[in-house]
């Protein structure tokens, strides 16, 4: 019987889990021909979450647990998940329950027609503000048309992916993470559903301006390299207009003489270029950053406990 491994982060989800339990296991029901694993990341969460999922544990041992040393952000717990899941496909899900497990049936129902990666297409978003709907459809289309793969809008973590997709995945190991583009990245045959996302009802969401901000900067610099090759374009056609205006300045003086003067034009060509200056500089140290972070070959991710057994790392 094929094993579905459930691939949960958890992030102070104390409020959330036992509902999440109760849905997951109504949906284990229905499909009779699955086994199902429930592999929740505990992502260093700061309430009750891990001594609730030990006691679930406790009372079915379909549930697994892996208790991370302290909070690495949701796409380093997917890696963590990905190294620890034992099914022959994987679901990734959140814990708050936004993403319906009654969709599940229809993932594996794909997956057994030959999709090695099914994902969920979001039919509307769920509670994100007008505002925050029209930046991610401009930031997607930007996205897009920086590179070769497609990085899909719409479209979440909330996936099953097979074993093949996830021993790829595994071998991805940068700690700079931007999942979603890993998933095109890898490739595979896709297919997908669609689905109503839920409203979140219980607990509140982890991801605010800020850290929506990084993960968006993330998107850009570790799935293309286009900013760069932005600030080159920019640097020319700037050095273009400096040489043109260099000229004009230069057959005037000759012409007319030089009457001093041009104090505004001088000032502004100086902030023009110093902006540009410092933007390009600051394109570059973002890559630069990441090429620091890289080149420490750290580990993503530190395990303290992995079902009742604490880790030896
Ligand atoms: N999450 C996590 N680590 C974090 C933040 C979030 O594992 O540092 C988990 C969280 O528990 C949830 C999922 O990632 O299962 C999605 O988080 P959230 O609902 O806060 O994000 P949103 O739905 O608003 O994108
Ligand atoms: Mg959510």
């Amino acid at each position: 019987m094929a094993l579905i491994t459930l691939l949960i982060p958890c992030y102070n989800e104390e409020e959330s889990l036992p509902r999440l339990y109760e849905a997951v296991c109504a949906m284990a029901r229905e499909v009779s021909d699955c086994e199902f694993e429930f592999l929740c990341i505990n992502d260093g969460s700061k309430d009750r979450t891990l001594q609730i999922l030990k006691q679930l544990r406790e009372a079915d041992k379909r549930v697994s647990y892996v208790d991370l040393s302290r909070n690495f952000g949701k796409e380093n717990a997917m890696l963590a998940g990905f190294d620890f899941a034992k099914g022959d496909a994987v679901v990734i899900m959140d814990a708050d329950l936004q993403d319906p497990p009654s969709v599940i049936p229809q993932m594996i129902a794909k997956w057994r027609e030959g999709f090695d990666d099914v994902y969920g297409k979001r039919l509307s978003r769920g509670d994100d503000s007008w505002l925050r709907q029209r930046f991610s459809l401009l930031y997607y289309r930007l996205l897009q048309s920086s590179s070769k793969e497609d990085v899909m809008p719409n479209v979440g973590d909330f996936r099953l992916l097979d074993r093949k997709c996830i021993e790829a995945l595994k071998q991805l190991r940068e700690s700079n993470r931007y999942t979603k583009g890993m998933f095109c990245f890898v490739g595979f045959k896709k297919g997908f559903v669609e689905y109503e996302r839920e409203l979140r009802t219980i607990g509140k969401s982890s991801f605010n301006f800020r850290k929506l901000f990084s993960l968006a900067i993330e998107g850009f610099t570790s799935h293309t390299t286009i900013p760069l090759r932005v600030a080159t374009m920019l640097g020319m056609v700037v050095s273009l207009c400096a040489f043109v205006y260099m000229i004009f300045v230069f057959v005037k003086a000759l012409i007319w003489g030089d009457a001093v003067g041009g104090y505004p034009s001088l000032m502004i060509v100086i902030l023009f270029l110093g902006g540009v200056q410092l933007l390009t500089i600051g394109i570059i140290g973002e890559y630069l950053g990441r090429v620091f972070t890289e080149s420490k070959r750290r580990p993503v991710y530190f395990v303290r406990e992995y079902n009742d057994s604490l880790a030896q790392n």
